[in-house]
Formats: C-alpha cells, sequence, structure tokens
C-alpha cells in the first residue's frame, strides 16, 4: 500500500463526525485506505466502560460496507497503556519506509499532541493531519510552529512518507461520543448520530443505560 491514515480513539461508542472525517480526509489526500484505531487503555482519560471487545464490534460493524475504511485491534492486543508511538512504530516496521503514513487528529487531540509519551518520535513515523473540529480551537504556540515549520500542501502528502503537517477542512459534525453516551442514557433519540447497525448492537446489549 502506498499511502494510508490511522485514526485512533476510544471509539466509545464510534459515530458519524468519526466515520465522516475519516471518509473525507481519504477522499481529499487521495489515501488508499483510512484505519481506524481503538485504544485499549488510553493513556490520558479514564478507560472507557465498554470493553475493548464491544468497542471493536461497534467499530467493525461501522465501516461494514464502506470500502477505504478499515479497522485494526492491534493497540487491544498490547497490555499497559495504549501508548500511540508504539502503535505508529509498529505499523512503519510492516509497511516500510516509503509509505506514506498520516495520522488524523481532531483539533482537540492535536492540542494535547505534546503531551504524549514520546512525542517527538511521532515525526519520524507518521505525518499529522490535523482536522477542524467544532469547539474550541486555541492552539499553543508550539504547536502554531510546528504546523508552519512542517507545513505541506494537503495533495502532496502522499508522496511523503513521514515528517509533515497539515491541516484540512472536513464536514463539521458537532457529535462526540460524550453527546452520543449522554443522549442514549437519558433516552434521547440519536439515529442520526451513529449508524443504525451500531445502534441496534447498543440496543441488543443494553449498552450505556
Ligand atoms: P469522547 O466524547 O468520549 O471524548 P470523541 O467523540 O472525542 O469521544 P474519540 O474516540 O475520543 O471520540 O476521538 C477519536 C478521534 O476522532 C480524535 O482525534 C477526535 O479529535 C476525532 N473526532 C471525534 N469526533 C470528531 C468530530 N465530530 N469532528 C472532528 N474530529 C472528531
Amino acid at each position: 500500500m502506498k499511502a494510508f491514515a490511522v485514526m485512533g480513539g476510544t471509539f466509545d461508542p464510534v459515530h458519524n463526525g468519526h466515520l465522516q472525517i475519516a471518509r473525507e480526509a481519504g477522499e481529499q489526500l487521495g489515501l488508499e485506505k483510512v484505519i481506524l484505531i481503538p485504544s485499549r487503555e488510553p493513556p490520558h482519560r479514564s478507560a472507557p466502560e465498554r470493553s475493548p471487545k464491544q468497542r471493536l464490534a461497534m467499530l467493525k460493524l461501522a465501516v461494514q460496507g464502506l470500502t477505504t475504511l478499515e479497522v485494526d485491534d492491534r493497540e487491544l492486543h498490547r497490555s499497559g497503556p495504549s501508548f500511540t508511538v508504539d502503535t505508529l512504530a509498529s505499523l512503519r516496521q510492516e509497511a516500510g519506509p516509503d509509505t506514506s503514513i498520516s495520522m488524523l487528529l481532531g483539533l482537540d487531540a492535536f492540542t494535547l499532541l505534546p503531551s504524549w509519551h514520546r512525542w517527538e518520535e511521532v515525526r519520524a513515523l507518521v505525518n499529522v493531519v490535523v482536522l477542524d473540529r467544532p469547539g474550541p480551537n486555541h492552539l499553543s504556540q508550539l504547536l502554531n510552529d510546528l504546523i508552519v515549520e512542517r507545513h505541506q500542501r494537503p495533495e502532496d502528502l502522499v508522496n511523503v512518507p513521514c515528517g509533515k503537517v497539515t491541516r484540512i477542512r472536513t464536514t463539521q459534525l458537532n457529535v462526540s461520543s460524550t453527546l452520543v453516551r449522554e443522549a442514549l442514557a437519558a433516552g434521547r433519540a440519536v439515529d442520526n448520530l451513529l449508524p443504525v447497525a451500531v445502534l441496534d448492537y447498543i440496543r441488543r446489549h443494553q449498552l450505556y443505560e
């Protein structure tokens, strides 16, 4: 594979915001695939209440029929905190040095990048693609500088294996897993926020009641 992207998250549950940005980023950047990678034990937040198995099952249902999206469960098999840098290193090793690998990050996730375990190593492994997201959008000087110094036009990213940063505009869907969890717990309708197959699974397993 010549160029692909990865998007990590807790996916508790996966929602249309995730799917929309993953598909649009894939199209805009001209990628063959976008791989969604659920985190087993996110280092930055409390462990998701739904099990790895349940979150993986929802993701697999969500990408059914979407040919450019894939799910990779490698983080679910590792013990300890799910450090993204370990995941990226294993993907790089498999793909070889010439493949363009990009990591998609919503703006909120990008602001946390400097606090990641061994974050300085990330640039030697992948490109970073920042996706706008509704909500606060202030970036620190450090991250602004990173975007300017490492900037690459989105359409050229497929030709660069790693080390570049770009920011792209995708359709802004103001949905989050938190919003979906709260709506489900309160018995509000969520039919337009996530795929019907995922909602069926949630209802069958009474996941967020
Ligand atoms: P939670 O509400 O539980 O924090 P979340 O909706 O932010 O969850 P995550 O699984 O934590 O979802 O996010 C995975 C990735 O998807 C992150 O990079 C996040 O920024 C991005 N993301 C999630 N929803 C959106 C959205 N609506 N628009 C843009 N990016 C998004």
